[in-house]
């Protein structure tokens, strides 16, 4: 007889972006007169760059010629983009990372979630909270968390590090040592960055207690500051401790073309077992979810012009989270966040709970964000708004909250 995986059953009902929808649709319907402003969800609005759609074209012409046509793809994916994804992203800051230690795929939300499938069934995860919920998610799905529990508003058996404004929303070293430790910088919901020592202090933390740091690097094109490193290779010792995701997504517009890649250095092994030999065998290996048309969009964001106009594409995305940030502190509130991130994290007024204030925001002034309370138990009292709208919906939005 066929049984399900049970654990599904733990998710909670309403995912935070699905309840978003539907308050923001019945809203609509009641109002159509009314035009609303999305600063809720983490997707891009910019078109791809001339230099990706060239890309592009020419691959799709060259994949309609005997010569050109291409069939199953590398296992780990083209050769000529792991060459310019070591090059650009690592060689240039000085990471010890090589070609044969990097996996593309569809996509870093696959990867944070299928990168599981390698361990072991008892190892205990832990992520930040609040937190990007897809974590949580596959953590749950993949039955290493108990059920969720109503009281705490977390899930049993998994460890949460609180990111609060104490602690800068970079969490301490947790008491109970973790398996896997899920780190995000710069962070998806709260904006934070982490500096290199405080990221070097987790490293030497994983090496010391043999866990494994699941770095998820999806944001860091939008990194500002000097001081703030790009990948956690930058720190000695994070090649026997930590696996990197990235995404083309949020620096290149990737969201619906799809693109990403994971690091696996040689030297992690644990068990005796090599875990860049265990993620070679992972579902999906041949195709690697990533298309060679994909691929090659994804060459051409290395290229001169490529870089050039990304460049043009994620400034704009910039000076939207500073007319975020300055406008909300002009206007009194609490803001973390939009400096080294496309995120911008502000407090709720007192007395306010995060959803109140996502309905105030839509009922009022028709302006969509997230409620922190979605992200984990310590986002609520916090709101998450967006810098990846137009720069036009950013301003008048920002005029509309001031109005508030
Ligand atoms: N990681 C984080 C922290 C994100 O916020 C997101 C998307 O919002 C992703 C990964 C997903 O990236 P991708 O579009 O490559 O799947």
């Amino acid at each position: 007889m066929v049984t399900i995986n049970e654990n599904y059953g733990k998710l909670r009902g309403n995912y935070l972006f699905s309840e978003i929808a539907r308050r923001v649709a019945a809203y609509g319907q009641a109002h159509p007169e009314q035009r609303i402003i999305r600063l809720g969800i983490g997707d891009v609005t910019q078109p791809l760059a001339p230099a990706v759609i060239d890309a592009l074209n020419r691959a799709v012409a060259e994949m309609g010629t005997a010569e050109g046509f291409r069939g199953y793809g590398p296992e780990q994916g083209y050769e000529f983009l792991r060459e310019a994804i070591v090059k650009e992203d690592y060689g240039k800051r000085g990471c010890d990372v090589s070609a044969d230690e990097i996996f593309i795929s569809d996509g870093a939300k696959c990867d944070v979630g299928n990168i599981q499938e390698i361990f072991g069934q008892d190892n205990l995860v832990a992520v930040c909270d609040p937190v990007y919920p897809v974590y949580v998610d596959t953590s749950v799905m993949a039955g290493r968390t108990g059920d969720f529990n109503l009281r705490t508003g977390s899930y049993d058996k998994l460890v949460y590090m609180p990111c609060t404004e104490e602690n800068g929303f970079v969490p301490a070293l947790p008491d109970r040592t973790p398996d896997l430790i899920y780190l995000c910088f710069p962070n998806n919901p709260t904006g934070a960055a982490i500096t290199k020592d405080a990221l070097q202090e987790w490293v030497d933390y994983a090496n010391r207690n043999g866990s494994v740091i699941l770095y998820d690097a999806a944001y860091e094109a939008y990194i500002a500051r000097e001081e703030i490193p790009h990948s956690i290779y930058e720190c000695s010792g994070a090649r026997t401790c930590a696996i990197e995701m990235r995404s083309f997504s949020k620096n290149a517009g990737f969201t619906g073309l799809r693109l990403g890649f994971t690091v696996v250095p040689k030297e992690l092994v644990r068990g005796g077992v090599s875990l860049r030999d265990l993620w070679a065998r992972r579902h999906g290996t041949k195709y690697n979810g990533a298309p060679y048309i994909v691929q090659r969009a994804g060459e051409a964001v290395y290229s001169k012009e490529g870089k050039a106009q990304l460049k043009e594409q994620i400034s704009v995305y910039q000076e939207n989270a500073r007319v975020i940030r300055e406008g909300l502190l002009d206007a009194g509130y609490t803001v973390y966040g939009g400096i080294d991130a496309p995120y911008i994290w502000l407090k709720t007024p007192a007395g306010t709970t995060s959803w109140q204030f996502f309905d105030q925001l839509l009922e009022r002034v028709q302006v969509v964000g997230t409620p922190g309370e979605g992200f984990g138990a310590h986002g609520e009292g916090y709101f998450r708004l967006t810098a990846f709208g137009t720069p036009e919906n950013t301003k008048e939005a920002l005029e509309r909250i001031r109005k508030l």
